[in-house]
């Protein structure tokens, strides 16, 4: 496949469009979007990395994923490079570290996110992980940066269900759209507790590291028979299956991330692969739900 297939860029713009995994505020997002850690690092990539992000954007990979702890801002200011001129076509979502995260720091940080990404709003604004400013008190600091239309809404990251429960019992908890984990075939650790969880919740998953970035997991996942048996049925990657296999519900939203050409449309694509009751019913007996609590997975 190649960036000029035209009938192949529409089947995969058209499969983006349809494949959406809706917030609890009702806004639709394409459950492939793009991660970028990493990205921003290093002058000698940084062109190819606007380009990829900028391919990902117009294939309908729109969500795009940052952190002001990426590169130290780096991935943030590359990003805004990115989507200058496209701001509109994108939704944006940065995150606060927790040491950030205190109602004497979060505006600093997120105004310094802004400043970097060159926009005047994120679409999405998650705690990155949960450290030791109270819950509460990062919860009002996401609140008023929402009165304030710097950020749309807020969510957190690697919560695990205990987390969340607290979160929820929280005032305005209920406000946070989202949870972002660790999630891939080789680490269903969340399909125990977490997912039903959050589905009960209406609180959609974003998964992160949904190609199994580095590790021995990766190489299982590339060298699986099953998973090249059910890769060569649709003429894909195995990776790509994995992703596949990521977006199965339409309550997950997976953001990976790629810099070569060829993994921005592969991951594009895997938007246009739907994976049948059979294929999910063998790769179950590779990689099998757990039957019981695992902890969180976090990298
Ligand atoms: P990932 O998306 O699982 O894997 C990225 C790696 O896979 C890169 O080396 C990339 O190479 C390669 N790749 C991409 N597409 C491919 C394809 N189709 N075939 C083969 N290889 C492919 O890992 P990740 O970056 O850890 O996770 C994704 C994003 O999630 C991050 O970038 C970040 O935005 C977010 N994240 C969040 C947290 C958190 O704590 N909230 C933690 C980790 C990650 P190239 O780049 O060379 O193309």
């Amino acid at each position: 496949m190649s960036l000029h297939d035209e009938k192949k860029r529409t089947e995969i713009k058209n499969a983006l469009k349809k494949r959406v995994v809706t917030l609890p505020d009702g806004t639709s997002l394409p459950s492939i979007g793009q991660g970028t850690w990493y990205m921003g690092e290093s002058p000698k990539v940084k062109d190819k990395e606007i380009k990829a992000l900028q391919q990902g954007i117009e294939l309908g990979m729109r969500l795009i994923d940052t952190a002001e702890m990426y590169g130290n801002g780096d991935s943030e200011r590359l990003v805004g490079e990115a989507i200058k001129g496209r701001r509109d076509d994108v939704f944006l979502v940065s995150k606060v570290y927790p040491h950030h995260a205190g109602l004497d720091m979060i505006a600093k940080a997120c105004e310094n996110s802004l400043k970097r990404l060159g926009t005047d709003h994120l679409d999405l604004y998650l705690l990155h992980w949960r450290g030791r400013v109270p819950l509460a008190e990062t919860i009002e600091g996401m609140e008023k940066l929402r009165k304030d239309g710097k950020i749309v809404r807020w969510g957190v990251s690697n919560f695990d269900t205990d987390d969340m429960k607290e979160l929820w019992n929280t005032a305005n908890g209920k406000n946070s759209v989202t949870n972002q984990v660790l999630y891939h075939l080789g680490s269903r650790g969340i399909d125990f507790d977490l997912l039903p969880w959050q589905r009960e919740h209406n609180m959609p998953i974003m998964a992160y590291s949904p190609l199994a970035q580095g590790g021995s997991l990766r190489r299982q996942l590339l060298s699986d028979p099953t998973i090249r048996e059910i890769a060569e049925k649709y003429n894909v990657q195995p990776l790509q299956i994995a992703l596949a296999w990521t977006i199965r519900s339409n309550h997950v939203i997976a953001i990976p991330k790629a810099v070569q050409e060829e993994h921005v449309l592969a991951n594009a694509e895997a938007a246009t692969i739907e994976l049948t009751q059979e294929d999910l019913n063998r790769l179950d007996e590779v990689f099998p739900k757990p039957n019981r609590k695992v902890p969180l997975d976090i990298i």
